[in-house]
């Protein structure tokens, strides 16, 4: 996840480099239950509304949690499908929370209502995020059920009202990217805490055509737009928190960016992004799915590295016999192709291996969903000014 509001900061108020602290254990994203009261699109998890058998009951979620705050996990994302359907959700939020983990909760917002918003209040997550697709249109047509939109934003609305921060997440596709500056402008007219830009798990047509590529165009003119809106927010003092997910590349088309419009903070923004290091899949980031298989993160639904029935999280996360796991934990990776050229390595960190693996069947190939031009990934060597 590249928090592109964070670097903007330093733009405009630049902090001293620092030594960077190292994260205790990784943030894990956990499906708690598979159910989901919509049947959306791009689900990765293709829930539905139906209990999925097999799931870990909640007394092995609470020996999981154990395990987890032991191996010092700092973060637990409760997601699901929607993990307001889980009949005991709010007894788990509330022992994760006793426990001292940030807690926070991805939702489709439709079942924060007023019946419950005092006991989702009372858990106090640090965060909830909701899912919104577009405007009105689009995203009732995207979540195939009419109303969720209002619903979803109902939700937010008292999420806010009630001291909840609460966010959008945005899934980016070529069908609701025209809504996208509705959605910023939804930003600003509800005066929403966070905006997360996720890419869809797009593979692209490979090298020959990036120039062309519809997907990659579209995800440039997205980026410059949402750096322009991260730039304003931060200018105007609103500390608007933006992020984006899926496509660590992110980072260094930022860096371009910077290099024509801040060119005297480049070095110091390359340093920042530098320490950051780009994707953390199977490294600070970790995923167990609702039946307790663990996952380098949540796209990596098809591999398993354990189950938590079988085996602690803690030591399935550290065994480095798994060839997917000595890798993405190897530093440097072992990349191939455009990505083991690329003079940015140590700021995206070769992107995301599920899409290499899925478009090559090999996990280290170079990411096809790299939306940067060579002489943007190789500037010296082709010797092409980027100003
Ligand atoms: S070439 Fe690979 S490592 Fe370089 S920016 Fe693109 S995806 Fe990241």
């Amino acid at each position: 996840m590249f928090r592109l509001s964070q670097y903007m900061r330093e733009l405009v108020h630049p902090t001293p480099l620092t030594a960077p602290r190292k994260p205790s254990g990784p943030v894990v994203i956990w499906n708690l239950i598979r159910r989901c009261n919509l049947t959306c699109k791009h689900c990765y998890t293709t829930s539905a509304d139906i209990h999925f058998p097999g799931e870990l009951s909640t007394s092995e979620i609470y020996q999981v949690m154990d395990d987890l705050k032991a191996f010092k996990v700092p973060v637990l994302i409760l997601s699901g499908g929607e993990p307001l359907l889980h009949p005991d959700i709010f007894a788990i939020s509330q022992r994760a929370k006793d426990m001292g983990f940030y807690v926070a909760l991805s939702s489709n917002g439709t079942l924060i209502t007023p019946d419950n918003i005092e006991q989702i209040a009372a858990i106090n997550y640090q965060y909830i995020g909701v899912s919104l697709d577009g405007m009105r249109d689009a995203h009732d047509k995207f979540r195939q059920k009419i109303g969720s939109f209002d619903a979803s934003l109902a939700g937010i609305r008292l999420c806010r009202q009630h001291g909840i921060k609460a966010g959008i997440r945005f899934t980016l596709t070529q069908d609701n990217a025209s809504d996208f500056p509705a959605m910023l402008q939804l930003m600003d007219d509800e005066d929403i805490d966070k905006f997360y830009l996720s890419h869809l798990n797009y593979g692209g047509r490979g090298n020959k055509n990036r120039k062309d590529d519809a997907e990659f165009l579209l995800t440039r003119r997205v980026m410059d737009a949402l750096f322009e809106k991260a730039l304003a927010w931060e200018q105007q003092g609103l500390h608007r928190e933006v992020v984006t997910g899926n496509n660590d590349a992110d980072a260094v088309y930022f860096l371009h960016w910077v290099k024509r419009h801040f060119p005297e903070r480049a070095e110091h923004i390359q340093a920042k992004l530098e320490q950051w290091g780009g994707n953390a899949s199977g490294v600070n980031v970790a995923n167990i799915d609702n039946l307790g298989n663990v996952h380098p993160d949540t796209f990596w639904w098809h591999y398993n590295l354990g189950n938590v029935k079988q085996r602690a999280f803690s030591e399935i996360w550290q065994d480095v016999s798994d060839p997917l796991m000595a890798g993405l934990k190897a530093s440097p990776r072992p990349l191939k192709g455009r990505c083991a050229s690329c003079d940015y390595q140590a700021i995206c960190n070769g992107n995301t291996r599920t899409r290499a693996q899925q478009m090559t069947g090999d996990f280290w190939a170079e990411d096809p969903g790299c939306y940067l031009e060579d002489e943007e990934i190789n500037p010296v060597v082709l010797n092409v000014p980027l100003i």
